[in-house]
């Protein structure tokens, strides 16, 4: 990410924004904020305090099926939506990132207090989000098929939008994942229903609100709050939603899956988990190797899908390698998310800080050698130890799950052959990095690794345009760049006889 060449320096931070109040708590559904049908809320709560944000509105079957009808109407042939030229279409997605320039320093402490990320970081998040928003805003008349000539006839194929479709998103990056989401969508002119993570619904219903501003037609995006097994299991199973787009773990998505098989055959695309290798030759900078490397592990506290989890080193330069990387582990500034400096916050909630704390137990119960860390900070909020383990074996549990969380594993390794085989021998294939200055080595690696990305002497460098996703277990489709687009289109063929 830092290839984006947007700064993460501390910015003019204002510290109002620190305790800085949600102004929307409902559910979004036909451009109107409105309490859920059953008037049930739930707390959602800042993982550095422990403590209670707000309650925002439960919605469950009922309001996915109140938001289905709207977003269907505002789908339907004649809407104002549909009417919209390409470029009115990109005008309003403009004026949308317009407006998320305008509350950056808003959205970004809110995502802060509900996810525990640094502020700088969330500051990212909110740029980052806004390039995604501004690149597929250019896509609105730029999708489009082909004329097929064959004998006596002429075809041709149109591109079009699929219609209304669900979007389910985790905690962790709950901005960039929306717009991740949000923007192909969009620029193809779909209707959307997204659910956003329950740990993490503020910044969505922040950007429900921005959209009304914006200008979108009422029902071209509706925003439900609520938990997986009811209002997000009511999406993959909705009869009228024709596509869901899916983010979070192997075990859900095949619940997604099924559900979309057995109600309606929507389309699913799936962005799931990964336990990504990150290779260091010997012939490597080791101080860039380590950076980079722990970097790729350690950022966003080790909560993404495309972490660098398993870290292996050429024998060669192995002992000094595990040395640096500790060190560079202990001087990791982990605390209060809103101060300055700080580069680790707290782990989502309680359940994750239990996974991660299971996980370092049974890295050192398998034999793994504890580096630095190993432990949780304090008794409030959920804070974690960076931590690292060195003489990683592939057959360890640290090796193969994944574990979501500050745990840096580093193996061994002598050779590329060995080694190609050993990055593919888990059940993920998402992202993989090498660091070498051999171009051979480097490419070599590149094509034979199972992964959706492959970053030379860089990691997490994932653009707007570029598409990402997973082999094998980490799931189905692309996301980002052209291929994202493709998520959200139907092919039609129109033939022509010439008589
Ligand atoms: P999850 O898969 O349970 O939740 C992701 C989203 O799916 C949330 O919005 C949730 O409400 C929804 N959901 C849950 N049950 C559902 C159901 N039956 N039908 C439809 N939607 C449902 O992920 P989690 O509990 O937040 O995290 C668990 C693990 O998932 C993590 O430890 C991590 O390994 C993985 N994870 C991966 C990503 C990623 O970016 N790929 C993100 C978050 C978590």
């Amino acid at each position: 990410a830092h290839q984006l060449a947007v700064s993460r320096k501390w910015s003019k931070f204002d510290h109002t924004y620190a305790q800085c109040e949600p102004n929307y708590c409902q559910l979004f559904i036909n451009n109107e904020f409105v309490d859920s049908v059953s008037g049930k809320t739930f707390a959602t709560f800042n993982p550095a305090t422990s403590k209670e944000i707000v309650q925002v509105s439960e919605g469950d079957k009922a309001d996915i099926d109140l938001a289905v009808k709207a977003a269907k109407k505002a789908f339907h042939r004649d809407s104002e939506w549909r009417k919209l030229s390409p470029l009115q279409r990109t005008n309003l997605m403009n004026k949308l990132c317009a407006l998320m320039d305008r509350d950056k320093a808003f959205l970004a402490s809110l995502e802060t207090q509900d996810n525990g990320k640094p502020y700088a970081e969330a500051l990212f998040d909110v740029t980052y989000s806004i390039l995604t928003l501004q690149y597929y805003a250019g896509w609105t008349d730029k999708f489009f098929g082909d004329t097929i000539p064959a004998g006596g006839f002429v075809s041709m194929t149109r591109k079009e939008p699929v219609g209304v479709v669900g979007q389910i998103i985790p905690w962790n990056y709950p901005l960039l994942m929306l717009a991740w989401k949000w923007g192909p969508a969009l620029a193809v002119g779909c209707t959307i229903i997204m659910k956003p993570a329950e740990q993490t619904p503020l910044t969505a219903l922040h950007m429900a609100a921005l959209a009304k501003e914006a200008g979108f037609p009422a029902g071209v995006i509706n925003v439900v709050n609520g938990f997986g097994p009811t209002a997000g299991a009511a999406i993959s199973a909705h009869p009228d939603i024709a596509k869901v787009a899916f983010t979070g773990s192997v075990e859900i998505g095949r619940i997604v899956m099924q559900a979309a098989a057995t109600s309606n055959l929507k389309r699913v695309s799936l962005e799931l988990g990964g336990k990504s290798p990150v290779v260091v030759f010997d012939d490597a900078d080791i101080d860039f190797a380590v950076e980079t490397t722990h970097e790729a592990l350690f950022s966003n506290h080790g909560q993404s899908c495309c972490a660098g989890s398993r870290t292996y080193v050429h024998e060669k330069i192995y002992d000094e390698f595990v040395a640096k990387a500790a060190a560079k582990a202990k001087a990791r500034k982990v605390g209060n998310p809103f101060e300055q400096n700080v580069q680790q916050g707290p782990q989502i909630d309680d359940d994750m800080l239990t996974k991660v704390l299971g996980y370092i137990e049974s890295g050192k119960k398998e034999g793994a050698k504890l580096q630095a860390g190993g432990k949780r900070i304090g008794n409030v909020g959920f804070f974690v130890e960076p931590t690292v383990f060195s003489d990683v074996k592939d057959d360890m549990r640290i090796a193969q799950e994944e574990i979501f969380g500050p745990v840096q594993s580093i193996f061994k390794f002598s050779s590329l052959e060995e080694m190609i085989d050993r990055a593919n021998n888990v059940q993920y294939g998402l992202a993989a990095g090498v660091i070498t200055n051999d171009i051979n080595k480097a490419l070599k690696f590149a094509n034979n690794v199972d992964a959706g990305s492959v970053w030379i002497n860089c990691y997490d460098a994932v653009l707007p345009s570029t598409p990402f996703g997973g082999y094998k277990h980490s799931g189905i489709g692309r996301e980002l760049g052209k291929d994202g687009l493709d998520n959200y289109l139907e092919t039609k063929t129109i033939t022509m006889k010439l008589l």
